[in-house]
């Protein structure tokens, strides 16, 4: 059966891409899996740097992850901070696992940019927090998109090193989920990167908070090319592929069908008609998240009880951890 863990950084408001990537798979992997979704703000950290803007952000993901219609009644909701267990296994994960494997990750090639030596250490150790973030509740399958998949082999790694070092079996290899047709979703602006929340542009990406008439301009003026008819090409096409995707995923269809349905249409009939299909989709979850963000003591309720959940479930396993290193339990 298993247990899923997955998680998502308060470092903006939920996109298009979170969603199809990742939130939608939460929704329905509560049909058939105890789950636990967390909100990392020891992850965002890493980037964002204003207490204000942090907690801003908790809120508006919280409403997010609740409006798009995870059951807090089934699956414990909580912000990572919350949950002392994570930070403390990733101490111990941290030493255990050698540099060299960091210094493979491409997420850290990414966001450090050029001046690599002005990089936060958080931002070289992220996926090891994220490791133990995992392994802290002994997660088996973990729903992601694509971007993640380094960082998920790297926690199997580190799984298995410390059951190496520590001669145990005791952490099992946790197995990425990446579902769906969009698993991967592109910036508006440019289809070679990926749909992000830290991306400066704004237009780069669909909000889940952006209105009917934003949603529908951030199409239109989505980046294009000058062939006739869409097609799914992501080497010579990769914002027609990108459009395509979203589209397919959105209106629960395959590329093929949306591929044979617009062989002929023209890039402007097929931006007005997938404006129209994002706005019947998303603006009802925008709806809800206003009327979420109304109440934000509801909404910390949600989390505190989540985060008393997840502890109920971490603990324990901390507690193992530490009397497998032989520190003195918790
Ligand atoms: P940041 O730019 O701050 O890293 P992000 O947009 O990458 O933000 P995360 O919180 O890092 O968002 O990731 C949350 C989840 O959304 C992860 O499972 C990740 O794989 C997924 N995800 C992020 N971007 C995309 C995307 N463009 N397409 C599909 N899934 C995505
Ligand atoms: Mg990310």
């Amino acid at each position: 059966q298993g247990l899923i863990f997955s998680g998502i950084q308060p470092t903006h408001g939920i996109h298009l891409g979170n969603y199809l990537g990742a939130l939608r798979n939460w929704v329905t992997l509560q049909e058939s899996h105890r789950c636990i979704y967390c909100i990392v703000d020891q992850h965002a950290l890493t980037t964002l740097q204003d207490a204000a803007q942090m907690r801003r952000n908790i809120h508006e993901v919280a409403a997010a992850i609740l409006a798009s219609g995870v059951d807090p009644k089934r699956s414990a909701l909580f912000v990572q901070s919350s949950v002392a267990a994570h930070a403390r296994l990733a101490w111990v994960l941290n030493c255990v696992t050698p540099m060299g494997w960091l210094n493979r990750m491409t997420q850290f090639k990414e966001k450090a940019g050029k001046h690599r030596e002005n990089a936060p250490v958080g931002l070289f150790s992220y996926p090891v927090l994220m490791a133990a973030d995992i392994l802290v509740y002994r997660a088996t399958h973990v729903p992601v998109g694509e971007d993640q998949k380094q960082h998920l082999e790297l926690a199997r790694d580190i799984a298995a090193i410390f059951n190496r070092k520590f001669e145990s079996e005791f952490f099992p290899q946790p197995e990425p989920l990446i579902l769906g047709e969009a698993t991967r979703v592109m910036s508006l602006r440019d289809g070679t990167k990926k749909m992000s929340k830290s991306d400066t542009s704004d237009m780069s990406r669909i909000n889940l908070t952006d209105d009917a008439d934003a949603i529908a301009q951030k199409i239109r003026r989505a980046k294009s090319d000058a062939i006739l008819g869409i097609s799914f090409d992501r080497e010579n096409r990769p914002e027609a592929s990108n459009l395509l995707t979203i589209y397919a995923a959105l209106a629960g269809s395959t590329r093929a069908e949306v591929e044979r349905e617009y062989a002929e249409a023209s890039f402007s009939d097929f931006k007005g008609r997938l404006a129209d299909l994002a706005v019947e989709k998303l603006a009802p979850i925008a709806g809800e998240m206003r009327r979420l963000l109304a109440d934000p003591g509801y909404l910390d309720s949600i989390l505190e009880d989540g985060a008393a959940q997840a502890r109920a479930v971490a603990d324990p396993v901390l507690a193992q951890v530490h009397e497998l290193v032989g520190f003195p339990r918790p």
